[in-house]
């Protein structure tokens, strides 16, 4: 039984669905986030609900709270390509020492681990789709490494407490995932296209827009987590959407779901930009009894429904 379980990054975008998540299923839940990328606006809803508490917190230096924890989730991270150019070391820290304070805190509580990794451990893959037992193609010293072998270096430390203290861990590996909440200069495709589409700029896609992605609504992936965390499964396990699609396909959806005049314009792709990513979901179905149910246009109508209300 989950009854008290502490989010690092509770007040981000995935962070504090999950904290609604469990709020929802009975439990107590502790919000903690240094608020970088994360938003009060995010949990300001859930602050005067009693099970809930927010501390303000850089879990790189410190983690600790009084009386008993059932589940650490570790999700506190800059997530986007952007974010993690503007805080490279940060980004570094929150995956290597952030993961080391929260698995101590789940070590020392007895609690569940569960670490938010992600398919930017499979880098540029050369393998489509990406099945977990896939190693990746990943640029260690390239703009994007500071995220990607901080997640790597977080799994290996959470395997490493596993097999050395015996302590339960689960760890996602969390493919492209949208919805509410998430910031208008996030810089991400989907908040991009959005907030351009809406406010009649240009929608500016990279490159030629040939590379694809798998988006997942957000409420899968907390369905998915959920599932995760309930079973006993260590994984690394995917969690995504396995329909896949151009980037340029995507922009179009947005424009029209818009029913915007913005003009579509490429820009340069950054570097090591990868150029496929699809998960390979076959676990996920067998152990975890999960599929995403929400379609893409149905996912991006309540996303800018939502964009519609901050913008
Ligand atoms: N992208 C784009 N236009 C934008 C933002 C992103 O075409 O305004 C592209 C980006 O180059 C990548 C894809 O969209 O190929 C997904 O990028 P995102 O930043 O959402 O996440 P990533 O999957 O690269 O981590």
């Amino acid at each position: 039984m989950i009854k008290r379980v502490l989010i690092t990054g509770g007040a981000g975008f995935l962070g504090s669905h999950l904290c609604d998540n469990f709020l929802k299923k009975g439990a107590k839940v502790i919000a903690v986030d240094n608020l970088i990328t994360g938003s009060m606006s995010n949990i300001e809803h859930l602050i005067k609900n009693p099970r809930f508490s927010f501390i303000k917190l850089d879990v790189t230096s410190y983690l600790h709270v009084p009386g008993p924890l059932d589940l650490v989730m570790h999700f506190a991270s800059p997530a986007s390509p952007i974010d993690y150019a503007r805080w490279p070391i940060p980004t570094l820290k929150v995956g290597a020492l952030g993961t080391h304070k929260a698995l101590g805190l789940a070590k020392d509580k007895k609690a569940i681990f569960a670490l938010a990794s992600t398919s930017e451990v499979y880098g540029d893959p050369e393998v489509n789709p990406q099945p977990e037992t896939y190693w990746g193609n990943v640029n260690p010293i390239g703009p994007r490494g500071v995220y990607d072998e901080a997640k790597r270096f977080a799994e290996a430390m959470t395997m490493a407490y596993h097999r050395y203290h015996g302590m339960p861990v689960r760890i996602a590996r969390i493919f492209n995932t949208y919805g509410p909440r998430m910031r208008t200069e996030d810089g991400r495709a989907v908040p991009n296209f959005i907030t351009q589409a809406l406010r009649g700029k240009p929608i500016t896609v990279y490159g030629d827009g040939s590379q694809t992605r798998s988006l997942t609504y957000v409420s899968d992936l907390v369905d998915g987590i959920d599932r995760l965390v309930r079973s006993k499964e260590t994984g690394p396990i995917n969690i995504g959407n396995p329909v896949e699609m151009t980037l340029l396909e995507i922009a179009e959806t947005i424009k029209r779901l818009t029913r915007s005049r913005s003009k579509i314009v490429f820009k340069k792709l950054p570097v090591d930009d990868p150029k496929v990513r699809r998960p390979d979901i076959a676990l996920a179905r067998k152990k975890l009894k999960w599929a995403p149910t929400v379609q893409l246009e149905e996912g991006l109508k309540r996303t800018i429904a939502y964009f519609r209300t901050v913008l």
